[in-house]
């Protein structure tokens, strides 16, 4: 059988996903950013583009001093000056990694970099050179490769490989690529470009088409060995691949991908509301993995399933992302099983059949009116329905009746 292959995660959270509209982060806010993706364990945090300007060449610099576990990389184009300016942001890092790119597609080398393919080509050849004169780890990228020509895309990436480039991206910026057309681009710069080196291949995917991981899983089927990808998906337009949706994709289908990553999980959902606040970016209640519903469960049907066996609908813990165990929601599509166990654990057990019937009635009445009931709201619905319990008169005229003895937190 195949061995399993380790796939490494590259955050550009920081690089790519700060390029997000509207989006701006403080120093002190990248820096804790960054030691929570530390903690979470990926493999590369692209910190910045240090050429960009003075703050961002300082919280480059700072991370890359500060943040010890990841490589910590910094991008740059192909010119001499912004790989100075990312070589010495770096000069703090244990495993510095410069990252050169440049463009691919006909329609970025007319109108962007006003280049001929000869040009590029040169170019590319110098700088890969010129940053491994800094260091050892050098990644070179080609922005907007699934809309340019085979065979320059082909000539680009070979001449990186011969300079010294020791990760391969392929970025398909505009997020255009099918899952089909990605994977067999992965596999052909696989085999005609790396053709057995010790060279690492990248994915890079944009959502646009809502494919951005499903474009990563193809590569990842198709020989990359790297993913690159931003939590919650944040990025640029409709944003960058998803890294909790990558990342929990191989753990869930590991037999399928015959592949791992070294995420440590129980930090996704955390990372994940960390940088939900400080970017301002409001993960969709619906998100895969980390959004509020992603393990909520409000139709009768659902419900009675999930209370007999939670894997009736349910496909992973929310435990293993650090999330609280499911959450049923007491709903208008409730039904009983789930209405009778939400009782049981507010400390209402063993009520006769009859008043549960009626509670049940008058819960479905006011869900129906007013959306889903807290454990509150259920409580009181209870006390507002039971029989006044007898007042035993040494004790207080007060009419709010005591809290169960296990009555939970709030969900
Ligand atoms: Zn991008």
């Amino acid at each position: 059988m195949e061995k399993e292959r380790h796939i490494r995660i590259f955050d550009t959270t920081l690089r790519d996903g700060e390029q997000s509209p509207g989006v701006a982060l403080s120093l002190d806010q990248k820096l804790e950013i960054a030691q929570a993706l530390a903690r979470l364990n990926v493999d590369i945090i692209e910190a910045g583009f240090p050429v960009s300007g003075p703050l961002e060449f300082e919280a480059v610099r700072r991370i890359a001093t500060e943040v010890k576990g990841p490589i910590i990389a910094a991008l740059a184009r192909t010119h001499t000056l912004d790989i100075d300016q990312a070589a010495k942001a770096l000069e703090g890092a244990e495993k510095p990694r410069i990252h050169v790119f440049t463009s691919a597609s006909k329609v970025h080398l007319q109108y962007m970099l006003k280049r001929t393919e000869e040009e590029v080509l040169e170019m590319a050849d110098r700088m890969v050179r010129y940053a491994k004169r800094y260091v050892d780890d050098v990644e070179f990228s080609a922005q907007d490769v699934m809309r340019a020509d085979w065979d320059f895309v082909k000539r680009l990436y070979e001449v990186a490989v011969e300079a010294g480039a020791t990760t391969i991206n392929i970025p398909d910026t505009t997020g255009y690529g099918t899952p089909e057309e990605y994977g067999a681009l992965i596999r052909r710069i696989r085999d005609e470009v790396v053709r057995g080196r010790d060279v690492v291949i990248s994915t890079h995917t944009h959502d646009d088409l809502g494919l951005a991981t499903a474009n990563a899983l193809a590569g990842v089927l198709n020989g990359a060995g790297q993913v690159e990808c931003t939590i919650n998906g944040i990025g640029e337009r409709a944003g960058n691949t998803a890294l909790e949706e990558v990342v929990m994709a191989l753990y869930v289908r590991r037999d399928f991908y015959r592949a791992y990553t070294q995420v440590n999980t129980r930090e996704i959902y955390r990372v994940s509301r960390l940088v939900e606040r400080y970017t301002g970016m409001p993960v969709p209640p619906n998100k895969a993995i980390v959004g509020d519903n992603a393990f909520a469960h409000e139709s009768g049907i659902h419900q009675d399933g999930v209370l007999k066996h939670r894997s009736t609908y349910e496909i992973m813990d929310a435990e293993l992302i650090g999330r609280r165990p499911a959450v049923l929601v007491l709903g208008k599509h409730s039904g009983r099983a789930a209405f009778k166990k939400a009782l049981e654990d507010l400390g209402y057990r063993d009520l006769p059949e009859e008043e549960l019937k009626k509670l049940f009635a008058r819960f479905k009445e006011i869900a129906e009116k007013k959306g889903p009931l807290s454990a509150e709201e259920l409580q009181a619905l209870v006390e507002s329905e039971r029989e006044p319990p007898p007042i035993s008169s040494s004790w207080s005229t007060s009419s709010s009746s005591p809290a169960p003895a296990s009555c939970p937190p709030p969900r």
